[in-house]
């Protein structure tokens, strides 16, 4: 039994660096989505600041073209303004052309207020734009890194799941069978040490006598709280 359990602490050693070796490269690919993704709504809003600018620049020159075209209807009515016969007729034609003025007048302040909103609306493309490029510069070194480590792991593995096939066989099949079903169900870890009488796969406490049992090392019990196979283990391991 002393012998299959310390083959069991053997395999869970090389699950743990296996699961270390996924869990660091899934960490790394999902960096390369967030910033994947970062760029994304950058260049989003960069899409809707140019259809915003050109729909205020559709705008302004519209305004533009209606104040050509009442300056037109100004010249026009100051020159009836000669030939009209009554006092009447003189005072509508200046009140006419007084309320084109005030509205030409309302045109231009839209104008400013437009030409404005592109100008700040421009810089902000521009400034959108820079970090974007920064971002796919970094994004790129992210990648080039991961296909790196993703090589690295692939070897590393490789090297680790030749020594765990090496490993397994030794163990009776029973005890494999526990051992993978615990592997599948307790997040990467079957077999864990108990220290003072606390489960470090749970860390909650073992009754007394199942601690004595433990601490006997004759059979191979459960954690009553997770389930996972225990053994006895004098200190905190450094991580
Ligand atoms: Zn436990």
């Amino acid at each position: 039994m002393k012998e299959d359990l310390s083959r069991l602490i053997a395999l869970q050693e090389i699950d743990l660096q296996i699961k270390k070796l996924g869990d660091e490269l899934a960490n790394g690919q999902a960096e390369i989505l967030k910033r994947q993704a970062s760029i994304e709504e950058k260049k989003d809003k960069i899409v809707k600041h140019a259809s915003t600018i050109e729909n205020a620049e559709a705008r302004r020159k519209e305004l533009e073209a209606e104040i050509e075209s009442e300056v037109a209807h100004i010249k026009d009515r100051q020159s009836k303004l000669m030939n009209v016969q009554t006092n009447r007729e003189y005072q509508s034609l200046l009140k006419e052309i007084e309320e084109t003025k005030k509205s030409n007048k309302r045109r231009e302040e839209e104008i400013v207020l437009l030409m404005e909103q592109v100008e700040s609306l421009q810089k902000k493309v521009s400034e959108q734009g820079n970090v974007c490029k920064s971002e796919e510069k970094l994004l790129t070194e992210v990648e080039e890194k991961i296909t790196l480590l993703s090589h690295e792991t692939e070897e590393k593995k490789g090297k680790l799941e030749k020594t765990r096939e090496q490993q397994i066989k030794k163990i009776p099949e029973n005890l494999r069978r526990r051992y993978d079903q615990l592997l599948d169900k307790r997040n990467g870890l079957a077999i864990t040490g108990v220290i003072n009488g606390v489960c470090q796969g749970c860390f909650m406490n073992i009754p007394a006598q199942q601690f004595n049992e433990v601490l006997k090392g004759e059979q191979l019990l459960s954690c009553p709280t997770c389930q996972r196979m225990m053994f006895h283990q004098t200190a905190a391991k450094e991580d």
